[in-house]
């Protein structure tokens, strides 16, 4: 018998892990350093009227305010990985999946399950 987990989504306006049909996606142009460098996709609720609102300003990139949490630098430079207007040489797209699985160590080992903590990195915040 096979057993399968409904479909889900993590919206990226509150956070909340979400069933499909409430999850929609708006696709923005990924702007860094005033230079287009390719696109993101920013899951929503469709159903609440505050992640309606606020998905119209979110950026995973917030130029000026130096806000980086593990998840979004993850979803950066996963999103670096697959634009070619970002990446141009193979060692650079090859160093990004590094620090990718690097972040994703980093931030498995701070599930309450974990028996090591890392602690912030510089220029991090915590959610
Ligand atoms: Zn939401």
């Amino acid at each position: 018998m096979v057993f399968t987990k409904p479909l889900t989504w993590k919206c990226h306006i509150c956070g909340e892990l979400r069933p499909d049909a409430n999850i929609s996606v708006l696709t923005k142009p990924l702007v860094i350093g005033g230079r287009p460098c390719g696109q993101q996709n920013i899951r929503y609720c469709n159903d609440n009227p505050q992640c309606i609102k606020a998905v119209r300003d979110y950026s995973f990139f917030k130029e000026g305010k130096r806000l980086m949490t593990i998840d979004k630098a993850i979803e950066i430079l996963e999103l670096c990985v697959v634009s070619p207007f970002v990446i141009a040489k193979p060692d650079t797209k090859d160093a990004i999946k590094l620090g990718i699985e690097a972040l994703k160590i980093i931030r498995r080992s701070r599930q309450p399950e974990s028996p090591i903590k890392l602690a912030t990195l510089p220029g991090e915040t915590r959610e």
